[in-house]
């Protein structure tokens, strides 16, 4: 079983919510959280930065340190991530039913909650529930518990490429539109932003997406791959009118 990557973690000495950017410094990491972090989700389990073979960084949990349960449920960051034909098969299904805007917004409800509470002291929901699923591996007779693997969009450098992953976060959206050559056809897209550093993050078509969505800030959750279109990495949604929740801030 592949063992859970993650992007965030709880510093010991804040108790508040830190993420993969901040640790990219060795000497900060070193000096600072090494040794200092916990599991984002359960806060106990401890953590730990490491790297992939292309050099990415990523948080994992230490080697015998383990997650909590809660209520008979794992933490979520102690389940494996589920494969990605499996991830696709679910969110078909989501699809059909018409329930993939229910598991977003489960996901923007709990961005929203952890926001306000910034001491980590609160009764916290887990995304378990929004991201996890059952399946049964080819030769096994018993089903897997597993989970859809999230990112904030606001560290995207660090969102594993052309794997469908859940990618949410507090985000700026301006709309553009463009034509093509010969002037035949509009495409509208949008660029996302961080809000505090005002950065480009990426970019998404939205033809396709039925409301008027205007600038501004917006608690944001998809289902998407971040794919490599010309020099950029775009993000592709899984379904471009469902698979996608917003809510305005401001
Ligand atoms: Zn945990």
């Amino acid at each position: 079983m592949p063992d859970s990557k993650f992007d965030s973690f709880i510093y010991d000495k804040d108790n508040s919510v830190h993420f993969l950017d901040e640790i990219e410094d060795d000497n900060t990491y070193y000096s600072k959280y090494y040794e200092h972090m916990l599991c984002p989700e359960c806060e106990i389990a401890t953590v730990t930065r490491s790297h992939s073979k292309n050099g990415k960084l990523y948080i994992k949990t230490n080697k015998n340190s383990k997650h909590g349960i809660t209520n008979g449920i794992p933490c979520y960051l102690a389940q494996p991530p589920a494969p990605q034909y499996v991830i696709k098969g679910h969110l078909r299904q989501l699809r059909n039913n018409h329930n993939l805007q229910n598991k977003l917004k489960t996901l923007i409800r709990i961005l929203k909650k952890r926001e306000v509470a910034k001491n980590t002291n609160i009764d916290k929901e887990s995304y378990t529930d929004a991201l996890s699923l059952y399946y049964t591996p080819k030769n096994k007779a018993v089903k897997n518990r597993a989970v859809i693997p999230k990112y904030s969009i606001n560290q995207w450098y660090y969102i594993p490429k052309n794997e469908i992953v859940a990618i949410y976060g507090k985000v700026k959206i301006e709309v553009h539109v463009i034509s093509n050559d010969d002037n035949t056809k509009q495409n509208k897209y949008w660029r996302f932003y961080n809000v505090k550093s005002n950065k480009l993050i990426t970019s998404m078509w939205a033809n396709k997406y039925p409301n008027d969505i205007e600038d501004g800030i917006y608690y944001f959750a998809t289902f998407g791959t971040k794919e490599q279109y010309k020099s950029f990495y775009n993000l592709i949604p899984f379904d471009s009118v469902e698979g996608i929740s917003l809510e305005k801030v401001k």
